[in-house]
């Protein structure tokens, strides 16, 4: 591709994401006046592109909110320590890098073999969590993307029994963050293809060691596969999670499925009432 259509085509994709990313921000009431968002900086692709979206953001929003991006240092051999501390300066972005050894603690508590991401995450997660209220951020944003959604959608279906995804905006178990998913509308082939072009100093994610999830891999490639052969399928299943009717479903907890005689009873008793009134309004015409 020639230089200025490369550069119209880049720009374009720069529009597309802020687009859907302000979107998202918007429909879900992600980010108000004076919030402090800590964007949590993991190197990868997803958590590169957030923070950059989020900064071109703050500069065009109607209300003003701080950004301060946040990465923790889990002690993984090999982990390239100056990368993110020096990349952070250069863009003048506000930063703290936590360091904190989960790394052991995973190796320690997991048997040789096992999948070590659960625990991992878990360990982050509190981690950061503690860490946001600390330096006072009252939204903790994650680069999760549509994708993701999406992907861990189909893991509870075919492998937890449940239906549920990744909320793009969720109160944490202890009441205490607003975990915020600000990429929820973005496709993750357009933040790969902005992250190569931005040429993000990408930290690997695979440095403990530990395989990719096996079964998360599966449902990518089905959902890739599913792209490719049935263009719009994606979209629509994204729809679907916008667009939930429980009185379809049989969740006894979000429908009150022991009431619907209770329901129908009152309005037969309404209709009646009506049938009434109206027979009294006519009688009166008519007299
Ligand atoms: S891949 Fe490694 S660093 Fe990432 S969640 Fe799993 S155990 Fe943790």
């Amino acid at each position: 591709m020639d230089q200025p259509k490369a550069k119209k085509e880049f720009n374009k994709l720069q529009k597309r994401l802020r687009r859907l990313t302000g979107q998202a921000i918007i429909d879900y009431g992600m980010i108000h006046e004076g919030d402090k968002v800590m964007v949590c900086l993991s190197g990868g692709k997803d958590s590169f592109t957030l923070l950059h979206i989020l900064l071109g953001l703050q500069q065009s929003a109607p209300v003003r909110f701080e950004v301060v991006a946040v990465n923790l240092d889990q002690k993984q051999p090999g982990f390239p320590e100056e990368i993110l501390p020096n990349y952070l300066a250069e863009l003048g972005v506000p930063f703290h890098i936590i360091e904190k050894d989960t790394y052991s603690i995973v190796k320690d508590k997991i048997p040789e073999g096992k999948t070590t991401c659960g625990l991992c995450s878990r360990l982050r997660r509190g981690t950061l969590y503690g860490f946001a209220e600390e330096i006072g951020a009252n939204k903790i944003a994650l680069g999760h993307h549509r994708d993701d959604l999406l992907e861990t959608l189909f893991l509870n279906l075919f492998f937890g029994g449940s239906l549920k995804a990744m909320p793009p905006k969720l109160l944490s178990d202890d009441k205490k963050n607003i975990v915020i998913r600000p990429l929820a509308y973005c496709k993750e082939k357009d933040i790969a293809d902005f992250a190569e072009q931005m040429g993000f100093p990408i930290i690997p994610c695979n440095l403990c060691g530990s395989q990719e999830n096996l079964q998360r891999q599966v449902i990518k490639e089905m959902l890739q596969d599913w792209d490719k052969r049935f263009p719009g399928r994606i979209e629509t299943l994204f729809n679907a999670l916008q667009n939930v009717a429980p009185s379809q479903l049989a969740d006894r907890n979000l429908f009150d499925f022991m009431g619907l005689e209770a329901q129908r009873e009152q309005h037969q008793a309404q209709k009646i009432q009506l049938a009434d009134l109206l027979a009294k309004d006519v009688g009166k015409l008519t007299q």
